[in-house]
């Protein structure tokens, strides 16, 4: 019998390279393997849409369901947690001590939620109001406590922390958000738009407080978190009281497998070339595990997206067979708080110049991120048609003269082809 090629991680990128696989070589058969109790889902819902919804169903989230893998031919076994990577014999070890054998290997991890690295931490963790927000299990959890009139306060400036914020602000809740740099979402993007989502949150009703530093938690008699200790920047102290307490203070690649398979790893994730090879060529490796290339960009870069995961999987599945497809898209993500779709394409480090197209106040406008006179990057909101031609631009590395792109009585298309 031909030993199946196997994936380790169930989620966006391993289903979709599983699938792939299928497609491209149905002669061999794909085994995939989470450790989660649950087929593969969407993780996007889980700060938006499905948190949200009180009575929002699992089912919608699958990616696919359990008759689409079987028509497929692909076994997916959840709650299978694979321990060791034995490169030399070929196999893969589960934690329940079943060894598997390999024709060949891909490894779609993930990441993890970082955990905080605080005093009390460790109990604030075992705090049945304390949260963090990666899995769907964390979801279940979190959402029922979500009711109005709760105080909540979000660990965390970023994404899912805003994405968290605004839907708790729609169901009543009161929310603080603590960020520790200046700015939210100074990692991701320009001032002006950390400024701008700092004023939809603050005009929403959300007390948002940049510069602050969480330095501990009050505890209740039960158990419970009952405040958040902080210091801010002037060097004043605090405590803000909360029913709940969710830390989303970015995530960790799940490296340690790769790692102690001897799989060349950086800090910030399995280290993959353009067609998702690891260091070990016949091994791949795709999605929020990996660091890669990205075209106009030296060095390797961690992307946390599904697009991403999906790209990357495509390639990886298309290398283990034998196919040429390396991975030259240009990194994309979204976010949706209140009535804002957000749209980015690009990294934006490194840019020396951003031009804001449109109408900030309105809520539709483009950021453009340039380097010496080339787009790199683009935030877009509420501006999709915007979005889709910054995504062309970003990836030809169009060469425009900003002040034009931020006037509005120069049409875009004509300003490129000029
Ligand atoms: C709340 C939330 C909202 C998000 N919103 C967006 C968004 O709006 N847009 C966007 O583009 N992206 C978004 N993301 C990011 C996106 O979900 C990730 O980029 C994507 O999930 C990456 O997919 P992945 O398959 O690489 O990794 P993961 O989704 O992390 O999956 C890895 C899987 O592997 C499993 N695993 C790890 N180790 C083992 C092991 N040893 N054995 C077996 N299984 C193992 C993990 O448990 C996990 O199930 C969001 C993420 C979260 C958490």
């Amino acid at each position: 019998m031909t030993e199946p090629r196997v994936i380790i991680g169930a989620s966006h990128a391993g289903s979709e390279l599983a699938a792939k696989l299928r497609q491209l070589d149905p002669s061999v058969p794909v085994l995939l393997l989470g450790d989660e109790p649950v087929l593969p889902y969407q993780r996007p819902p889980l700060s938006k849409t499905w948190l949200g919804d009180p009575n929002a169903a699992i089912d919608p989230l699958l990616i696919r369901n359990a008759a689409a893998y079987e028509a497929a031919g692909i076994a997916v076994r959840p709650g299978a947690r694979v321990s060791a990577i034995d490169r030399a014999a070929g196999r893969i070890v589960l934690e329940s001590g079943e060894s598997i054998a390999y024709s060949q290997l891909a490894i779609a991890t993930g990441a993890r939620a970082r955990r905080l690295a605080l005093p009390g931490a460790e109990r604030a963790e075992q705090a049945p109001n304390v949260h963090c927000l990666r899995t769907l299990a964390d979801a279940q959890r979190l959402r029922p406590q979500l009711e109005e009139g709760a105080r909540i306060v979000v660990i965390g400036g970023g994404y899912i922390g805003l994405e968290l914020a605004a839907l708790s602000i729609k169901r009543g809740l009161k929310v603080t958000v603590l960020e520790a740099q200046p700015r939210v979402l100074s990692r991701v993007t320009a001032a002006q738009l950390s400024a701008f989502y700092e004023k939809v949150h603050r005009d929403a009703g959300a007390d948002v407080r940049t510069g602050v530093q969480v330095e501990g938690f009050e505890f209740a008699s039960n158990g419970s978190v009952s405040g958040v200790l902080w210091k801010d920047a002037a060097g004043g102290h605090g405590c803000t009281q909360a029913e709940i307490v969710v830390a989303g203070v970015g995530v960790m690649p799940n490296v340690e497998l790769a790692q102690a398979a001897g799989l060349t790893c950086s800090h910030d994730g399995i280290i993959v070339d353009e067609l998702c090879r690891t260091s070990d060529p016949a091994i791949v490796a795709a999605g929020d595990c990996t660091s890669r290339p990205v075209p106009g960009h030296t060095g390797h870069f961690r992307i946390e997206s599904v697009p991403n995961a999906a790209e990357q999987a495509r390639t990886a599945a298309a290398t283990l067979c034998g196919q040429h497809q390396p991975c030259h898209g240009v990194p994309w993500f979204w976010s949706d708080q209140y009535d804002l779709k957000l749209q980015m394409v690009g990294l934006s480090r490194g840019h020396d110049a951003v031009a804001i197209r449109g109408d900030m106040a309105a809520h539709a406008f483009t950021a453009f991120y340039l380097r010496g006179g080339v787009i790199i990057a683009a935030d877009a909101v509420n501006r999709p048609a915007e979005f889709m031609l910054a995504r062309k631009w970003v990836a030809a590395g169009v060469r425009v003269d900003p002040d034009a792109l931020a006037d509005l009585s120069v049409e875009l298309k004509r300003l490129v082809a000029a």
